[in-house]
């Protein structure tokens, strides 16, 4: 079996850590907080003065830190300063495209393995070993990461070379995140409105509006590179823009919406007004600069 390090043992990485221990896995911790490697000691992990210990005891270091800062002041310093030969780097942290891409050259230049593996999910999930890992790096350091992959989640996305997991993560985030605001907003107006709770979510979870246009609408449609309209970007328009007067009325703020509204407002000036709604993806592909993507026919 192979030695593990980890650091960082906080809300996620310490149920994530004793998830590995539980499959017997030896391992070596460190974190700056003294409860959490308390806690992994009592289930026969080493404790270790500091990353470059846990670097020499280990076969695979994982790291899972609060963010950039953190993550490349210890695995560009301690960790690779100290890391057994052939070992394999695993990052765990959310962090950006560039700390990544930084670590995987640092480590390729030293012959070691490295893999990005941020976490989809909630500590809760991370307790009960049932996280989902948008993972990148190459088929082999995957390979060898899987194991412990295994003991700690229970999705596993290998979703390209290396920093294509924490790229992953930013699209995934970006959603997960923007979607609580557009739910707070439409929750709120539905308060402002007067409405009841239970039934204005009962109608939400039964048409697209929890985002089955990600996951029915959408690859049906644009992303088969059918824009003829089922729903219009005019009547979506029109649609948002008889929402933001009806807040207004009502005194609720809808930020999201407002900056939604001229997103349309923008596709109309192209000429796409006559397309359906989902070729916002082509009016903002457009904006980027980048090709509109399109699933396999
Ligand atoms: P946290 O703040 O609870 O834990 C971070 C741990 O790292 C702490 O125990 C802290 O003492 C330790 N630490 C900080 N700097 C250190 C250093 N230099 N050396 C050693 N230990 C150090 O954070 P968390 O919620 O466990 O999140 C960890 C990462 O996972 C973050 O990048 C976060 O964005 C990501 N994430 C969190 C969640 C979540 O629900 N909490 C979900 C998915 C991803």
């Amino acid at each position: 079996m192979e030695r593990v390090g980890f650091i960082g043992l906080g809300n996620m990485g310490r149920p994530m850590a004793a998830n590995i221990r539980r499959r017997q896995f030896p391992m070596t911790v460190f974190d700056l907080a003294p409860g959490p490697v308390a806690a992994l000691t009592e289930l026969g992990a080493e404790s270790a003065p500091d990353a470059g210990t846990v670097a020499r005891a280990s076969d695979v270091v994982i790291t899972m830190l609060p963010g950039p800062r953190e993550v490349s002041s210890t695995v560009l310093g301690p960790v690779l300063e100290n890391a057994r030969p052939g070992a394999l780097v695993l990052d765990m942290s959310t962090v950006d495209p560039e700390t990544t891409d930084a670590l995987a050259k640092a480590c390729a230049e030293r012959g070691l393995g490295f893999v990005d593996a941020p976490v989809g999910r909630l500590a809760a999930h991370a307790e009960r070993g049932e996280s989902l890992f948008m993972v990148g790096g190459s088929d082999a350091d995957v390979a060898r990461a899987r194991p412990l992959l295994e003991a700690m989640g229970s999705t596993i996305h290998h979703c390209g070379g290396p920093g294509a997991g924490t790229r992953t993560k930013l699209v995934n985030n970006y959603l997960a995140i923007l979607l609580c605001q557009m739910n707070a907003e439409a929750l709120s107006l539905a308060t402002a409105f007067g409405l009841d709770l239970s039934k204005t979510l009962e109608v939400l979870h039964g048409t697209t509006a929890t985002n089955g246009q990600l996951a029915v609408n959408w690859p049906n449609k644009v992303l088969k590179g059918d824009t003829k309209p089922g729903f219009a970007i005019d009547l979506a328009h029109k649609d948002l823009s008889l929402i933001l007067q009806a807040a207004n009325t009502a005194r609720v703020p809808l930020p999201m919406a407002a900056a939604g509204r001229e997103a349309f407002t923008a596709a109309r000036a192209r000429g796409m007004g006559g397309q359906d709604f989902s070729s916002m993806l082509d009016a903002q592909c457009a904006a980027a600069g980048v090709a509109p993507p399109r699933l396999p026919s």
